[in-house]
């Protein structure tokens, strides 16, 4: 009777096997359980940073940028656009007309949509100070063809219009200042060709002006190169241990025939053993084009007297003075600004060039220093600049 023993191990066996099946079948369960929660964890950090270092591009680019979705409301906006149009509250769910009051982009964003295609063009804002930007839009479409949303994307392109702007407004600015001591020597060359030149008391009045215009013609270059070299900023300038006193003597001579035809007193008011940290020759080209205006534009039998004092920043503080005519108000501001002259005539006649004073504003910015003037009509005009102390 050994069967019923023999059954009876083989239902013991087939037991203890599917146990031993069952608990491996568990085991692999939890195995790739963990493993699948293994790979969604990677696949969720990878998500995350690349996410992070989209949001990191969209956030570090100079332009703004605009997403607005399929609502046609913004669903999206770079900090750049934040700075660009000071915008600090939370635009998600406005509209564009909201949140930046620029009526020529509703327009544009239809054609987007219409035209499938990336559209660009410029808009200027006024205001205050007028800014232009350049807008490109696109539409997003889905893999079904539908369009999901628009982007905006605005380069401001003030700055390079502003920089465009004033570099057209100096070369016609220099073409009219050559132009004219030019064609005033062309007309008197002809007309002593014409016949002039054998009358000798009207040939000599003719070469005279013709003289004096070919010496404008050489100031105004010289003082092109100056202030283009000031400009390009590779100037270089040898800073050392100047007396003040002695520099302003020096100056003043350079002035003593104008001075004297004009019965003008000149009078050094710097107090001696004041040292500044400069360079010499700019210092010396400073006070030459401040002196040179308070002498042409001061009053005759007037006086001009350069004065010096150690200011409580420590810096030293120059003055130019004179008892002239005075600058009106409005033009104190803009006297530094290339060609800009209270009375263009008046300033031609003298021989100006119309850049003495931005070539002065250049060379003191250079020694880290300030220039401004202080004016009353029919008092007279104080020119400051500051240099360090020595
Ligand atoms: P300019 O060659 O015409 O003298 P500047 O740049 O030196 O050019 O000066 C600009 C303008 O500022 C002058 O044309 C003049 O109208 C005015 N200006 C400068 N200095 C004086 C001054 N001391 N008194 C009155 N006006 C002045």
């Amino acid at each position: 009777m050994i069967w019923p023993f023999l059954t009876l191990a083989a239902i013991v066996g087939w037991i203890l096997n599917h146990r031993w099946w069952q608990k491996r079948f568990t085991d692999a369960q939890e195995a790739s359980r963990k493993e699948i929660a293994q790979a969604a964890a990677r696949q969720q950090q990878a998500a995350a940073v690349a996410l992070a270092e989209k949001e990191a591009l969209f956030n570090s680019m100079i332009e703004g940028v605009l997403v607005l979705g399929q609502n046609g409301r913004v669903s999206m906006a770079n900090r750049a656009l934040g700075n660009l149009f000071s915008i600090s509250q939370d635009i998600v769910g406005k509209s564009i007309l909201e949140v930046l009051r620029i009526h020529e982009l509703a327009p544009l964003v239809n054609r987007v949509a219409k035209e499938r295609q990336v559209l660009a063009f410029e808009i200027t804002l006024a205001g205050i100070e007028q800014r232009v930007f350049e807008v490109n839009a696109s539409a997003v479409f889905s893999r079904n063809g539908e369009q999901e949303g628009t982007i905006l994307v605005f380069h401001d392109l003030t700055r390079i219009k502003r920089l465009q702007n004033t570099r057209q407004e100096f070369v016609a600015n220099v073409s009219h200042e050559l132009r004219t001591p030019l064609s005033l020597i062309k007309g008197y060359i002809e007309t002593l060709l014409d016949g002039a030149k054998d009358k000798p008391e009207v040939a000599e009045r003719f070469l005279r002006t013709i003289d004096r215009n070919a010496n404008r013609l050489s100031l105004l270059i010289e003082d092109l190169l100056t202030i283009s070299q000031l400009e390009s900023g590779k100037t270089v300038v040898n800073f050392a241990r100047v007396d003040l006193h002695q520099a302003v003597d020096r100056a003043l001579e350079d002035f003593f025939p104008s001075a004297r035809d004009k019965r003008v007193k000149l009078t050094n008011a710097v107090p001696p053993q004041l040292a500044a940290r400069a360079d010499a020759n700019r210092l010396h080209q400073i006070l030459g084009n401040l002196l040179d205006n308070a002498i042409k534009y001061g009053r005759a039998d007037g006086t001009v007297s350069i004065a010096a004092k150690l200011a409580e920043d420590g810096k030293i503080e120059v003055s130019v003075a004179d008892d002239g005519p005075g600058i009106p108000p409005d033009s104190l501001e803009r006297i530094f600004e290339r060609f800009y002259r209270v009375d263009k005539a008046r300033s031609r006649e003298q021989g100006g060039t119309g850049l003495g004073l931005s070539i002065v504003k250049h060379i003191v910015q250079s020694h880290s220093g300030r220039v401004w003037a202080v004016s009353r009509l029919g008092v007279g005009s104080t020119f400051f600049f500051t240099l360090d102390s020595c």
